[in-house]
């Protein structure tokens, strides 16, 4: 059995939806096939959501009925008969129906927020079912909150996910295509909430873990995990094969084609993960896997929205607890610390969520002195296989950012990964240069030769 993953662009459209019906056709392959959100879908429904917290009832029903209009348009053209027509009208209407009886609750709590952006995946994958079923095909559609849970810290709870799913699918042996919601989920308190932004990928890798699944197959709009941002740097190619370790560490440092922790649960169970072009099904696209490929520098990603402590031991020598003491913080406040530089008496560490700042850095004065944190900054990564007896890695890095000040530097903790801090102004050009110093070396070469 096989996960296919659509993303909001493949399913966005009438004729995307009308393509993925050919995809899976085409394929002979049992599937269980994890849909997002009609793209925009989730960010209108979070718009909705602000206009309600904000008691601004005209604006979340002016919202609310752009947003229906939409679907009645979409649904006009996904079916083809007057009974297709007729289903697919009647799931608009009740969920637009419930969308409204949630933003009339008052206080908007986020509890009716959670339900509220859930219903994203709930409609494309209702109104996707409603068309295979148009067309005889044999598939079925299991609600994700039927079996998706997390845990208190909203971490997914793999044996409790894989016990219910199993139990599940069980009863669906006669089906060839099993149709599920990615994003959404329960959690510990049985209401309906979310896997984050971007979601549905880990939703997908973690169905496909659960199940162990052939393959797990992540279909998107580009042909496969590039080098450098697409949206960015002009020059980028996709990437044939990278290992499990390699993609992790470019999706947790911002390659937004996968959600940050969507290689976790396939790489526990050894599942490779392909990312497919939907506007291009040929194309070969990625194979994420055990395999290594001998090119050194594989890809280079940006995290934004960095934040950077620089911790000074108010002890002078032999601090040993010293950084024990700092870390317990960071766990107090369930904080995950990006990125680590040490001398003998300060530690510099990065953390993207600076929700608890101001109380850990209250806490760490109880025993260092700080310098004044910087926001705003951004961890540039480079990927690759930069095993021990590899040379001149570091080298070719620092030459390209020559020109770029950069404030911490993280080498030798994994044999993967690279990563640079830097302030966010100099992004996009450390990611351009980069991408020419370590992807077209032998052209930059040649400009500085033939230059007058
Ligand atoms: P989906 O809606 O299918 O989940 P996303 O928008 O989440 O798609 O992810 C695909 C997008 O990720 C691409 O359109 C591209 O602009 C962006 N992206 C950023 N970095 C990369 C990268 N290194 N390789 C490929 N795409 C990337
Ligand atoms: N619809 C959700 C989002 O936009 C999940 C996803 O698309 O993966 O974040
Ligand atoms: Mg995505």
């Amino acid at each position: 059995m096989q996960v296919w993953k659509f993303g909001g662009t493949s399913v966005g459209k009438p004729e995307r939806m009308h393509s993925i019906r050919e995809l899976l056709n085409n394929d002979p392959s049992r599937k269980i096939v994890v849909l997002s959100a009609l793209s925009g879908s989730t960010n209108a429904l979070i718009a909705i959501g602000e206009a309600a917290k904000a008691f601004d009832e005209a604006q979340a029903s002016s919202l609310i009925e752009d947003l229906k209009t939409h679907y009645n348009l979409f649904i006009k053209e996904l079916y083809a008969t007057s009974e297709g027509l007729e289903k697919g009208q009647e799931i608009v209407d009740t969920e637009f129906g419930f969308i409204k009886s949630l933003v009339g609750i008052k206080p908007f709590t986020i509890k009716q927020e959670k339900e509220l952006v859930a219903e994203g995946e709930i409609l494309s994958t209702k109104m996707f079912q409603a068309y295979l079923e148009e067309k005889g095909e044999n598939s079925v559609l299991l609600p994700a909150l039927d079996f998706m849970r997390i845990d208190a810290d909203g971490e997914p709870e793999l044996a409790t996910i894989e016990e219910k799913l199993v139990t599940i699918l069980n009863q669906y042996t006669d089906r060839q295509t099993i149709i599920t919601q990615g994003f959404i989920c329960r959690n510990p308190r049985e209401e309906v909430d979310n896997l984050k932004r971007g979601g549905s990928d880990y939703t997908a890798s973690l169905i496909g873990g659960a199940i162990r699944a052939d393959e797990i197959q992540i279909w998107t709009d580009i042909d496969g995990m590039h080098n450098n941002d697409p949206r960015i740097v002009k020059r980028t190619f996709p990437i044939r094969e990278l290992t499990f370790e390699e993609a992790a560490e470019l999706a947790y440092f911002g390659a937004k084609i996968l959600h940050p922790s969507t290689i976790t649960p396939a790489k526990l169970r050894g599942v490779p993960v392909r990312l497919k072009n939907t506007m291009q099904p040929d194309a070969p696209g990625t194979l994420i896997a055990n395999q290594t490929s001998d090119r050194d520098i594989k890809a280079i990603a940006a995290k934004d929205n960095i934040t950077a402590i620089y911790i000074h031991s108010t002890r002078m020598l032999n601090a040993y607890g010293f950084l024990r003491r700092v870390f317990e913080i960071f766990e107090k406040y369930k904080t995950p610390v990006d990125m680590i530089t040490t001398s003998e008496v300060s530690v510099s560490v990065t953390i993207d969520n600076s929700e608890n700042l101001d109380k850990i850095t209250a806490d760490l004065r109880e025993f260092a002195d700080l310098e004044e944190h910087d926001r705003d900054q951004n961890i540039i990564c480079i990927v690759g296989n930069f095993s021990a007896d590899k040379e001149g890695i570091a080298l070719k890095v620092l030459d390209a950012m020559k020109n770029i000040p950069i404030r911490m530097i993280s080498y030798g903790a994994s044999e993967h990964n690279l990563s640079l801090l830097i302030h966010s102004k100099y992004k996009a050009e450390a990611l351009n240069v980069l991408n020419e110093r370590l992807f077209y070396y032998e052209d930059a070469m040649k400009d500085i030769f033939t230059a007058p």
